[in-house]
């Protein structure tokens, strides 16, 4: 992981989240891998601790480094399936604090 990246991004306050972070370059946008470490999670329907991993989602967040520049960070959202309520959801998006 770059920690000019994190600086960049102003990920600052994220870095001890941050499992991944790769970047990119794709037709002149930059890509930004993005995933953050496993959180403890809790079924939001019934509270059931017994969550099983389903899988990755890619969720496209844009974010300007500067004018000149396009990138996009692709979030790695993880989906999860409640064992009791078998309901699915995702864990949440710590970055969505920015907005
Ligand atoms: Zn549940």
């Amino acid at each position: 992981m770059s920690y000019d990246t994190i600086n960049i991004l102003h990920l600052e306050q994220f870095k001890s989240k941050i499992e991944l972070l790769e970047t990119r370059l794709e037709r002149n946008v930059l890509i930004i891998e993005l995933k953050f470490y496993k959180q403890q999670i809790l079924c939001p329907i019934c509270g059931s601790a017994h969550i099983r991993f389903l899988e990755y989602k890619y969720k496209k967040i844009i974010h300007s480094i500067s004018t000149h520049e396009k990138s996009v960070i692709r979030w790695h959202m993880r989906r999860y399936q409640c064992k009791l309520c078998k309901k699915t959801f995702s864990e949440s998006n710590p970055l969505s604090r920015l907005k």
